[in-house]
């Protein structure tokens, strides 16, 4: 689908176009752009171009015009669909492809039935939402704003609302599908295929250097890697054929062997769904007790639907007098090597597995900053304590930069720590 365009990369290519004066002000984040990249990256359609435009008729037209006279396969706006003065989508797609905006009945039903089931009654500048240009096909309401899609001449325009929730659910359950279709028409040679090896416990540098052996920028198997707060994730491009997907398998298989154990996925899991499942399927149950991390290893150890099958609960022991009279850690230990310490790291962790009755236990402490730091226990430093059926061990870390940051790669660390000794001590 779409002529391969001269920015050189080789296969579908992307545009995207972000409307919101709020992405523009600094006040939201475009995580739409995270979302929609990588999505299309996962079907092999490399995004060219993507521009944040102001809620101006003018500005968005003139955008729209542009992108689709670099034709690419795909064309994706984001926002603008609601039903305020500043919503210009419709409107701005209708005049760049020179198609009147048409009244689709059945979207007005849509969107009335959306406010009858909330009890409210419909407004009267939602009646604009159910207008869309001529020749397009609805995209159904996931919240209140419906989409639309629309081919012109190469390229598929897809427009779906800003609200990201809504944008994610239309583009799975709508737009993929398409793609899917349209590439598959299309016959897959044009296609590129992404494999993303995710790992933890090695920094960008370190792996670029494990990794040096390879050719990064050979066309069969482009590698490259992103730094997250869980990891760094190494990403292998290539071409979607079943030619290039053994060169992808073969490379992907090198790397794993490389990277070792500080793999721990290579088809998008998170780590906390990862190490779920291992506790599953291992029939054991986990506690926490943290004190930098504040609840967040609990918190992303929830984010998994159905975690309560293994995860029991935690306690968050910021103060001293916490850790001693919930988790029993002992006070004279806490004097005598400060509550930021290997010892009080694996009372804690020991304790949570004692008072939750769980197989299992993780436990932060640490100093996240900004104050609070010294020269034998400095900002970034921390301790995580694990215990895994009665064996404790505990990691020491120093994280680099600010309060959160500490705090979020501590969190990912303790999970981390647990998945790597489930996966050494407790047999598959
Ligand atoms: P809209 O569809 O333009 O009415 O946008 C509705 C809301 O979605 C906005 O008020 C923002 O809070 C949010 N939003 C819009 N665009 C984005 C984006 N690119 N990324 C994240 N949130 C967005
Ligand atoms: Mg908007």
């Amino acid at each position: 689908m779409g002529a391969a365009t001269d920015t050189g990369q080789a296969g579908a290519s992307a545009e995207l176009i972000f409307s919101g004066d709020e992405l523009l002000r600094g006040d939201t984040l475009n995580t739409n752009q995270l979302y929609l990249g990588e999505r299309l990256l996962d079907l092999g359609i490399f995004t060219t171009h993507a521009l944040c435009v102001t809620d101006d008729l003018r500005a968005l037209v003139e955008a729209i015009r542009s992108s689709l006279g670099r034709r690419p396969a795909v064309l994706v706006l984001s926002g603008g669909l609601g039903p305020t003065e500043d919503d210009l989508t419709r409107e701005a797609v209708a005049e760049a492809l020179d198609r009147p905006l048409e009244h689709r009945e059945e979207l007005l039903e849509m969107i009335n039935a959306r406010f009858l089931a909330r009890g409210l009654p419909m407004g009267e500048s939602n009646r604009k939402q159910a207008f869309i240009p001529r020749g397009a096909t609805a995209i159904p309401l996931t919240g209140t704003a419906p989409g639309f899609y629309t081919q012109h001449g190469e390229t598929l325009l897809v427009a779906l609302p800003g609200v990201p929730w809504e944008l994610k659910q239309m583009w799975e359950e709508t737009v993929e599908p398409l793609m899917h279709t349209a590439l598959e028409r299309q016959g897959e040679q044009h296609t590129q295929s992404v494999r993303r090896i995710r790992t933890f416990g090695i920094g960008e540098s370190m792996l670029a250097e494990m990794l040096a052996g390879f050719d990064w920028h050979d066309p069969q198997a482009t590698i490259g890697t992103r730094a997250h707060l869980d990891g760094v994730t190494i990403i292998v491009r290539g071409q979607a054929a079943p030619q290039g997907q053994r060169k992808l398998d073969t490379v992907q298989t090198r790397i794993l062997e490389i990277v070792g154990e500080h793999a721990y996925s290579t088809h998008g899991e998170d780590l906390e769904w990862l190490v779920g499942g291992m506790l599953r399927r291992a029939g054991l149950t986990v506690g926490v007790a943290e004190s930098c991390t504040g609840g967040l290893v609990g918190k992303h150890l929830t984010d998994v639907p159905g975690s309560s099958d293994y995860f029991l609960g935690g306690v968050t022991a910021y103060d001293n007098r916490v850790k001693t009279a919930v988790l029993g850690v002992p006070a004279q230990m806490l004097v005598e090597h400060g509550a930021v310490s290997r010892e009080v790291a694996a009372a804690m962790a020991e304790g949570a597995c004692r008072l939750l009755g769980a197989d299992c236990a993780l436990s932060t402490t640490g100093v996240a900053g900004p104050a609070g730091g010294t020269d034998k226990k400095p900002v970034g430093l921390v301790y995580i304590g694990s215990v895994v059926r009665g064996v404790t061990q505990v990691e020491r870390h120093q994280f680099p930069g600010e309060r959160e940051h500490v705090r979020e790669r501590a969190a990912f660390a303790a999970l981390d720590l647990l998945r790597r000794r489930l996966l050494r001590e407790v047999p598959a």
